[in-house]
């Protein structure tokens, strides 16, 4: 019976990693759906179009291909701002369900993680965890994480960016991050990934009685 698991949460929540987590544990494919909305920001930006021409974008978001993808690249802070900037686009998101949807169908089921899986893309999901972090804490993670892959890494500017994050993608009008009606939430404020991933498991055999 297919298995779909829904993640969202906002920026640094810990949300990818327990989606990891979840998808190996389980044995089921992982899409990280704020990569779609990266490259599709990475595109125009490549191109030297503004992240506000509506067209280009639709046509990027249209003609992207997963296995292409520079991960290293698209993960970089500034693609992450970029993203969220596309992603308040109507047209943008819509060009991209299908994908997300026909990935969230395969006959074992899928995890996917984002801001709008369990609300829009998924609402059938037979598990929906909203996880969330204080945005200090979620800030200092990113910092780590940055300063990991070498990149500059200051905190300051890094919770600016967090909270500028948060307010844009819960306040657009196109699927604004959100919990599901029907999703648990899951606050890693004071988790550390195993203490994240055993309460998510406690939650999936809840939902689901085990598997
Ligand atoms: O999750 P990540 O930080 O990679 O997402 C980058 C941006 O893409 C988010 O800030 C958000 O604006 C957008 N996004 C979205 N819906 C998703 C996934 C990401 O709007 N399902």
């Amino acid at each position: 019976m297919s298995f779909v698991i829904a993640i969202d949460g906002p920026a640094a929540s810990g949300k990818g990693t327990l989606a990891r987590r979840l998808a190996a544990h389980y044995g089921l494919p992982h899409l990280d759906t704020g990569l779609l909305y990266r490259a599709t920001a990475c595109a125009l930006l490549d191109e030297g179009l503004p992240l506000d021409d509506v067209e280009a974008a639709v046509a990027a978001a249209r003609s992207l291909s997963l296995v292409d993808f520079d991960e290293g690249r698209l993960r970089a802070r500034e693609m992450g701002e970029a993203a969220s900037v596309v992603a308040a686009i109507p047209a943008v998101r819509a060009a991209l369900i299908d994908m997300q949807r026909s990935f969230a169908a395969r006959t074992e089921g899928a995890v996917l993680d984002g801001r709008d899986i369990g609300t829009v893309i998924c609402p059938e999901a037979k598990l929906k965890i909203f996880v969330t972090a204080a945005p200090e804490t979620r800030a200092t993670r990113r910092a780590l994480e940055l300063a990991r892959a070498g990149e500059d890494a200051d905190y300051a500017a890094i919770l600016e960016d967090v909270r500028k994050r948060d307010a844009r993608d819960s306040d657009r009008s196109a699927a604004p991050l959100k919990p599901a009606a029907d999703a648990v939430t899951l606050d890693t404020t004071d988790l550390d990934i195993e203490g994240a991933f055993a309460a998510a498991l406690t939650m999936a055999q809840q939902k689901i009685g085990g598997k």
